[in-house]
């Protein structure tokens, strides 16, 4: 089953959610940066977040979720767009932590204490930045907190990855359930009643679940309206030609020291992690035409 994104609405209006199965492209991400298993599951319920937090993007829009906690993960970065696709990083992929009872991963531990900043560019003048402390570094819980506080909507958000014991991404996935103004106490009370006995997200992806199955589970069967369903993606957008541009930017100064000194250029993207290398006769040609 290929990664997929899915909005709905539910109980006449009374909640809106959104809901993602994730595991190829969480484990793409693994591949390309080498994340640890920790790393592994705090970059892919990033990923995860961002695409449920950018569901509702349009044309070029843009989300970029930055997670910068004081733990040894460092800074997450992530960001996503309408057509379904992420991409995203973590400053530190090789950490390791012990693991918490029952085997879970210290998500919290690494990633720590600090801020969570969402940044929607919807193509106006100024994008928008909303920013809230960390409240458990677990990523769901925070951007529980975010949405609360900077979009004042009451939301649960699961987020989970599974990592198995080759240390590769087995299941990934996210739920975000967003009470609307008009929900009654009943409906509230249904939802927060299963999503207490909801297995974690990670187990029912898993298990094959499709987004639909999980979101039927985690509102206790009320009934959901499927507006529609994105394929998702890890897919950066970088090419040779705009890391050459970024090179040229560092100026002519810049570009002729690295030429005296390596005789080439090797440029990595931080989001995907391509390499991109530029020879001596590249070089002498950029810095001939600046
Ligand atoms: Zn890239």
């Amino acid at each position: 089953m290929s990664d997929c994104l899915i909005r709905g609405v539910g109980a006449n209006k009374q909640f809106r959610v959104f809901a993602a199965t994730t595991t190829d492209l969480v484990e793409e991400a693994r591949r390309r940066h080498d994340t640890w298993p920790v790393a592994s599951a705090a970059l892919g319920r990033t990923l995860t977040a961002g695409l449920l937090l950018g569901a509702n993007l349009k044309g070029a829009d843009l989300l970029t979720l930055r997670i910068f906690g004081d733990g040894p993960a460092g800074a997450i970065v992530v960001s996503a767009n309408a057509a379904g696709e992420v991409k995203g990083y973590i400053q530190e992929p090789h950490i390791d932590l012990p693991r918490l009872k029952e085997g879970k991963l210290p998500v919290g531990d690494a990633v720590g204490k600090g801020f969570l900043h969402v940044t929607k560019d919807m193509g106006l003048k100024e994008p928008f930045t909303g920013s809230v402390e960390l409240e458990s570094g677990e990523i769901g819980e925070d951007v529980a907190r975010y949405l609360l506080i900077s979009e004042q909507t009451p939301s649960a958000v699961a987020l989970g990855v599974l990592v198995g014991p080759d240390c590769q991404v087995k299941a990934s996935g996210g739920i975000i359930i967003q009470l609307l103004p008009d929900a009654s106490e009943e409906v509230l009370l249904r939802i927060e009643e299963s999503l207490k006995e909801m297995e974690p997200v990670s187990s029912l992806v898993n298990r094959g679940m499709t987004p639909e199955e999980i979101v039927a589970l985690a509102v206790g069967g009320l009934e959901v309206r499927f507006l529609e369903k994105t394929l998702v993606r890890f897919n950066c957008g970088c090419s040779r030609e705009k890391v050459k541009d970024i090179l040229a930017a560092l100026g002519k100064d810049e570009i002729e020291r690295i030429y005296q000194e390596q005789d080439q250029a090797e440029v990595r993207c931080h989001f995907c992690g391509e390499l991109y290398c530029f020879d001596a006769p590249e070089l002498e040609m950029m810095i001939r035409q600046l």
